[in-house]
């Protein structure tokens, strides 16, 4: 018997196709079963994406509306199809287990015609992820899957206590799904529609189900994306800074040394163009010097309309006075000009309020010792919670009363209080995770995150300071490694 791997039953099966026979069919083929949201199809600028497109039923039908459709398929006999016949479809060739090569909230439209049912169901919730992940807030997922009630598989397996059904003629297991398997699938999910129908597609009736599931606003999530955890002179971890977004746009503060923050961020899969405001705490070199490689990139991302423009930076005049003349000095006149037209500077003071992405987001004077400026923020997440940053020093006791019963603190930590000798982090106006922990409790803070840590003990690090952090603090307690996420 022949061999076949996956891809080669989808080729074959493609191939085999006449290819006439199949054009001219293929009017009856699309059977309407988008129809319940052809108005949310009409309206919708984005790129409708086309999950298993095949041949292009569904492609053809959206096009012919006027859509632009990312039609995708694993075969790339169905993808050369498509390009010959239906060359107004764009198209993407990957295999959807693997995850999908298209950005964050890339469309408010997906569509899956009977192809999310070849996998296990790890797999599957994978690809439920990804299809999520693309779509924008409030978008919508359209599929159609196989029932248990198709009679097709009932004469094949009397008892379906399976729900990955070995299916000879396609050398391929397929997944049927009754309606509490879908709503399991899709908890989270705002369920539109589940709607069992008889398929009349092929020469034989399918009993297949046609949904409807939106990503609600749940999905909206807040996070931090750590970036670097260490302060200055750490090698094994990157200079402390995050990004605080919603997958959308995102508020970089601080700006860890150098140009590994470019590779911070892309690691943390986050577009430049998804960067519009960045906050600078104060000067020190570990805080602040990654913005000139991330300026220079940016500006010529502008340049290139690869990035939308307009950067905002917030930060101490003191700091502005450094980038700026830095920049004058070093970059090219085509990227000078760039800068001097998208990057906008607010010289921050305490107390300052400004709307950055959705946040109203309030300065804090943290009151350094030494002779420079430092600031932090507060704000009110959309969940309504209060974020605090507090930069790298100890919290000022002048801000206790502002971080009181705080829903989320970030603090620096220089080491634990049994390497306070060999660091000694006081010095140098840091803290021991003893000191911090200690005055968070006082203040009924209830989560913390703590980093611009040393790296002496990298790999134990985590467990070592949160173990020192329990025994002073009873909330919770985020030591995170560099490109961790933390849902707000
Ligand atoms: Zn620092
Ligand atoms: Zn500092």
């Amino acid at each position: 018997m022949q061999q076949y791997t996956d891809k080669e039953v989808f080729n074959q099966r493609f191939s085999n196709i006449n290819e006439e026979m199949e054009v001219k069919k293929r009017e009856t083929k699309y059977d309407a079963w988008l129809e319940d949201y052809e108005t949310e199809i009409e309206n919708t600028k984005s790129t409708i994406v086309d999950l298993g497109c095949g041949l292009g039923n569904n492609t053809l039908y959206l096009i012919k509306k006027g859509k632009q459709v990312l039609a995708c398929d694993y075969s790339e006999v169905a993808i050369q199809t498509i390009q010959k016949e239906i060359p107004q479809a764009s198209t993407k060739l990957f295999d959807m287990s693997q995850g999908f090569p298209i950005e964050d909230c890339f469309t408010d439209i997906v569509i899956a015609d009977l192809c999310i049912h070849y996998f296990t169901e790890e797999i599957t919730r994978k690809i439920i992820s990804e299809i999520k992940r693309i779509l924008k807030p409030n978008g919508v997922f359209l599929f159609r899957v196989n029932s248990v009630n198709d009679s097709h598989f009932l004469s094949n397996n009397s008892k379906i206590a399976e729900k990955f059904v070995w299916q000879p003629e396609w050398k391929k297991s397929k997944r049927i799904f009754d309606e509490e398997s879908i709503r399991d699938f899709f908890s989270g999910w705002k369920i539109e529609k589940i709607k069992e129908e008889k398929m009349l597609r092929y020469e034989e009736e399918k009993i297949i189900w046609n949904c409807a599931v939106r990503k609600g606003e749940q999905s909206f999530m807040e996070k931090i994306i750590i970036l670097g955890t260490g302060g200055g002179l750490t090698l094994n971890c990157y200079n402390t800074c995050f990004l605080l977004g919603n997958d959308e746009q995102y508020l970089l503060v601080d700006t860890g040394a150098g140009a590994q923050i470019l590779n911070q961020i892309r690691d943390a899969n986050v577009e430049l163009n998804k960067i519009h405001d960045i906050f600078i705490s104060h000067k020190h070199v570990d805080h602040l010097l990654g913005i000139f490689p991330l300026l220079r990139v940016i500006c010529q991302d502008i340049g290139k309309n690869k990035h939308d423009g307009k950067v905002n930076i917030y930060c101490a005049r003191e700091v502005r006075e450094i980038i700026e003349s830095f920049i004058l000095e070093t970059f090219h006149g085509k990227h000078i000009d760039i800068y001097h037209e998208n990057v906008i500077f607010h010289d921050i003071q305490d107390g300052q309020e400004y709307s950055i992405i959705d946040y109203n987001v309030k300065i804090l004077d943290l009151y350094p010792k030494e002779d420079i400026v430092q600031y932090g923020f507060q704000t009110t997440l959309k969940n309504g919670k209060n974020f605090a940053f507090l930069g790298d020093i100890p919290c000022s006791e002048k801000n206790f009363d502002k971080i009181r019963k705080a829903d989320w603190v970030c603090h620096e930590v220089f080491c634990r209080e049994a390497e306070n000798e060999i660091f000694q982090p006081h010095k140098i106006n840091h803290s021991t995770v003893k000191d911090v922990t200690e005055n968070m409790q006082k203040l009924g803070v209830k989560n913390l995150i703590l980093w611009h840590t040393k790296d002496n003990c990298i790999q134990q690090r985590k467990e070592l300071y949160t173990q020192e952090a329990k025994q002073y603090f009873s909330g919770n307690v985020y030591v995170p490694n560099d490109l961790e996420v933390i849902e707000l």
